[in-house]
């Protein structure tokens, strides 16, 4: 996400009447739709949105930053002639949540089920990030686009209703939302204070959020080592597919890959090799996850996070604890 250079078909088959409902194939078993993010070089990104259909509606993971991601769920559940019964945020990154506020004027009645992570970001992260994005604007060298970002994270931090779940979820275990059964595991001190991310047993998908950014993971709020216990427990599970929160989905095996290579970033951020030898070993592990043409821009956001998050003890400090006000 980068704050910093602000920085699925109709609704089943209602149980009805007296006939009882077939309970063979059920229509879970349809693969989640992938609304894909962006990731422009000229603007934050879009988190991937995923729609799962459900009894009651549409359930939607992630709702991305920019309207022109937001309006592709709408349009998707006005075809569908679904409402979206239920937001999903894996986490409270703005690439992920800031759209939160759009596809609710359009279906009023979408809970939002979250981790409560997002009342530390809210006063202990954002108010920076919204400091740093007036900082850059008052001096005259923001791009259009930029302004553009910085004034919708700055609506998206102001209504904090459309930002709090309705429905916090404070532990992993299997829930229901809008008639369908989904396990939802909380991943605490990872890409934030508190993750969530979603294992589809129907599907044998799991919607990894940003737990899982094929580029290069979007360290700007993460905690190494609670991250790295949390890919192992998505490892865990009988998944065949995985969608994370930027990139394409990827196979056992793709993770697997990728999982590998993200250890290693970590084991050479703890050791004393030099940084650019562990930006060049990113570069290498997770070369089939970073588009041609791409190296160079990945590379700097490594370096970055390895300065800035891996290697910083105050990066430690202010992300593997509960955040607080700064
Ligand atoms: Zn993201």
């Amino acid at each position: 996400m980068i704050e910093r250079t602000l920085a699925v078909a109709a609704v089943l088959v209602a149980c009805g009447g007296s006939r009882p409902a077939a309970p063979a194939r059920s229509a879970y078993d349809v693969e989640p739709t992938l609304i894909a993010g962006a990731f422009p070089t000229d603007r934050g990104p879009d988190g991937n949105s995923i729609i799962l259909r459900a009894p009651r509606g549409l359930i939607v993971v992630d709702t991305g930053r920019h309207p022109v991601h937001t309006d592709k769920l709408v349009a998707f559940a006005r075809h569908a002639g679904a409402p979206i019964a239920a937001i999903v945020n894996t986490h409270w990154h703005l690439d992920h949540s800031g759209g939160n506020a759009r596809l609710r004027a359009a279906y009023p009645g979408a809970e939002i089920i979250a981790t409560r992570a997002v009342e530390g970001a809210l006063v202990g992260f954002f108010p920076k990030g919204r400091a740093q994005g007036d900082a850059l604007i008052a001096s005259g060298k923001a791009t259009p686009q930029q302004i553009e970002d910085i004034q919708l994270g700055r609506a998206a931090i102001d209504d904090t209703r459309n930002l709090l779940p309705t429905r916090p979820i404070t532990a992993s275990h299997t829930i229901d939302i809008a008639g369908r059964p989904l396990d939802v595991h909380v991943a605490p001190f990872a890409a934030t204070e508190a993750d969530l991310w979603i294992y589809d047993a129907a599907t044998r998908t799991v919607i990894a959020g940003d737990l899982v950014v094929a580029e290069v993971p979007f360290f700007d709020s993460g905690c190494p080592e609670g991250w790295r216990a949390a890919l192992g427990e998505i490892a865990a599970t009988p998944f065949v597919r995985l969608i994370p929160g930027h990139g394409e989905p990827m196979t056992r095996e793709a993770f697997a890959r990728w999982r590998a290579a993200f250890d290693a970033l970590l084991d050479c951020a703890a050791s004393p090799a030099d940084a650019a030898a562990c930006v060049a070993g990113w570069r290498t592990a997770a070369a089939a996850f970073i588009p041609t043409g791409d190296e160079d821009r990945i590379d700097q956001y490594t370096t970055y996070y390895l300065t800035e998050i891996l290697r910083s003890p105050s990066a430690h400090e202010r992300f593997c604890h509960p955040l607080r006000a700064e």
